[in-house]
């Protein structure tokens, strides 16, 4: 996908995390602005909106979940979030207030990278080429429902296959339990997280050589699942 004249807005208060953001966004062809608080963040947001916003919650005047509200009142695109690792409940709030992913510190760039393109390709994107979808060993023929993880077919009850689907369709993406209890069981079952724990060990037991090691479900602790992308 072309990238070059995508354009970043990094809202980050710390010196050397926007250096390094800045270094490493510009060497993959991003253009970058910055902005060192949350005011002059949303001003720069508002005068010049970017492709992309990268968001520390850890900011001096606002704090991060409020600029994450303030912006979805006008602002679609992607927002990633910079979030200290252990602090599930925090990056909950910004996936719930309308941020599309997080990203912990510390973060290589390669991670930093991969979230940019999941974040900015379109969620439908990887089901277009033939409805075949292909990722890594697992192949989907959506028309026909049919399911092969590394030749064999394979196969899923009804729920299973929604919430496979579900995932790929966000492939890269972290999912929030209660957007999958949502999409998958609707919104009267969405405080149901043992449907869900109990559903993605079944579908691991299927995908996965070692379901306790997964190569595609992939645990995002106390916040959700992020599918494979690649
Ligand atoms: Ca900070």
């Amino acid at each position: 996908m072309e990238t070059a004249a995508l354009h970043v807005l990094v809202i980050e208060d710390e010196q050397p995390i926007r250096r390094f953001l800045r270094a490493s966004l510009t060497d993959a062809g991003y253009r970058v602005s910055e902005a060192t608080s949350g005011t002059e963040g949303l001003r720069t947001a508002a005068s010049q909106p970017p492709d992309l916003i990268v968001l520390d919650l850890g900011l001096p005047d606002i704090d991060g979940q409020e600029i994450i509200q303030r912006l979805r009142e006008w602002y679609s695109a992607p927002i990633i979030v910079l979030s200290a690792r252990d602090q599930e409940a925090q990056k909950v709030l910004a996936l719930d207030h309308g941020a599309d992913d997080y990203i912990a510190k510390p973060f290589g760039v390669g991670e930093l990278l991969a979230r940019l393109r999941v974040a900015t390709r379109h969620a439908n994107s990887l089901i277009t080429d033939n409805q075949i979808v292909r990722i890594g060993e697992l192949e989907i023929e959506i028309s026909a429902r049919r399911i092969r993880i590394r030749g064999s077919e394979v196969h899923l009850t009804p729920i299973e296959y929604k919430l496979l689907l579900t995932m790929v369709k966000h492939a890269g993406k972290v999912l929030t339990h209660r957007y999958l209890l949502r999409e998958v069981w609707g919104p009267q079952d969405s405080q149901e997280n043992h449907y869900l724990r109990v559903f993605v060990a079944g579908l691991r037991r299927k995908l996965e050589i070692d379901p306790a090691r997964p190569r595609y479900i992939l645990t995002e602790q106390g916040v959700g699942y992020r599918f494979a992308s690649e």
